[in-house]
């Protein structure tokens, strides 16, 4: 019988909630595209609650159980005195979500000599050492499409919040202020400026459809061409290299995957060609960026203003400079992961494990690697090798509550 360790983000600080602020979600019954929504023989959760926190163990106790598999569901996941680490020895299956990540680097999957597979409930596998991986024949899995959607409208909303200075004027709000002057010095509107995605993917593609009607012009840049109809239907500009989009947009998106290809791609050199006061937002990974010469860039005003929900490491301790940076509107990795998401994820994780168990194939659009190399979609999307260099730094966050 297998030992399964599940990692999981705390629950939040006033316990596992009793009630939720609505009591169904919208029925979806496909993906754009038609890619069916994972499809379990069966789940033992109730949609839209929480199952990404510890309590919630993404629904999968009874199942496990039921089979007799051992299932350790922690929060603990960073230092040598974590519980992950402390299981690794026997564990058999690692699940983690981007949000809260298990940093499977090659040390720690030397430690874990039964490991046959990391499954990632989220999507973005650069958490795990992919090389250290395809090395030692474990399966890497995850669930694509789950949160894409999710996270384009994140993207839309961060766009918004920062182009018309949405987070300052609340505060003065909160603050008991009338300050419309102070709410406006840098607020405009987004009708008529220019927008590029690095990466037109499954979100990239969400972010320029829900742009399309702020009447903004679209732009991207991709490893592959979409297809002429899309590019005609939207009205898009396409550009061989992001240095070349850089030049012409007012607000640029980040919407490909993190893998050594695109590690620090934004960087002090890369930021010279943006448009003076542009703005970033970046919901597809933290090391995307050179921290710092992010933080540089917003404090001489060569950025207006950055946005996004992924940092490097996560959590990001608490002297990370994009907590304090000007102009920001940052939030912890959220946007992937909202009940509505979760409840995808459950289930698309379910079935992953269900296929596991079984001896069934894992579909195509959940592999990253396979067979000691990168498979199904991670063979189209990432390159060989690992990103999570410096992972370890993720042990100095403290909670604080
Ligand atoms: P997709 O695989 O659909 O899209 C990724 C796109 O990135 C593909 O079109 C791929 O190109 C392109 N790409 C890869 N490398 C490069 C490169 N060097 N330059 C330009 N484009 C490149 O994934 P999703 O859209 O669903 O997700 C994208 C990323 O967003 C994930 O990898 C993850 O890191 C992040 N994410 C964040 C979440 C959050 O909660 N904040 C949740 C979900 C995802 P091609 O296929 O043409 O080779």
């Amino acid at each position: 019988m297998a030992k399964v360790v599940c990692v999981l983000y705390d629950d939040p600080v006033s316990g596992y909630p009793k009630t939720y602020a609505r009591d169904d979600l919208p029925k979806i019954d496909h993906y754009p595209g038609g890619q069916t929504l994972p499809t379990p023989k069966a789940i033992d959760f109730q949609p839209g609650t929480m199952l990404g926190s510890v309590s919630g163990e993404l629904g999968l106790r009874k199942y496990l159980e039921s089979l007799g598999h051992e299932l350790v569901v922690t929060s603990s996941k960073d230092g040598p005195d974590s519980v992950l680490e402390r299981e690794l020895h026997d564990a058999e299956i690692v699940i983690s979500q981007p949000f809260w990540p298990a940093y499977m680097t090659a040390e720690r999957i030397a430690k874990a000599p039964k490991l046959k597979a990391i499954i990632t409930a989220g999507i973005g596998s650069d958490h795990t050492d992919l090389q250290a991986a395809m090395d030692r024949n474990i399966t890497v899995a995850e669930v694509t499409y789950c949160n894409s959607i999710s996270v384009a409208e994140h993207v839309v909303m961060m766009i918004l919040g920062l182009v018309r200075n949405y987070i300052p004027s609340y505060q003065w709000v909160v603050k008991g202020g009338w300050n419309i002057a102070d709410c406006v010095e840098r607020s405009y509107d987004v009708e008529g400026m220019h927008v590029g995605t690095v990466a037109a993917g499954r979100i990239g593609l969400a972010v320029l459809r829900r742009l399309k009607p702020f009447d903004m012009h679209l732009h991207y840049t991709d490893r592959h061409r979409l297809p002429e109809a899309v590019e005609k239907e939207l009205n898009l500009t396409w550009h061989a290299t992001r240095e070349d989009m850089y030049k012409v947009c007012d607000v640029v998106t980040l919407n490909c995957p993190l893998h050594p290809e695109t590690e620090h791609m934004i960087n002090e050199d890369t930021l010279k060609l943006f448009k003076r006061g542009a703005y970033l937002v970046n919901t597809a990974r933290g090391k995307l960026c050179d921290r710092d010469a992010i933080a540089r860039a917003l404090e001489g005003g060569q950025l207006a203003g950055y946005a996004g929900d992924v940092w490097f490491p996560q959590p990001a301790p608490q002297d990370h400079p994009w907590r304090t940076m000007p102009h920001h509107g940052m939030t912890p990795h959220i946007s992937g992961t909202s009940l509505s998401a979760q409840t995808r994820y459950a289930a698309g994780t379910r079935e992953i494990l269900e296929c596991l168990f079984e001896g069934r194939p894992i579909r195509d659009e959940y592999l990253i690697v396979e067979g000691g190399k990168l498979a199904g979609v991670g063979a189209h999307s990432y390159s060989a090798g690992n990103a999570t260099g410096g992972s370890e730094e993720a042990a100095k966050f403290k909670k604080s509550a």
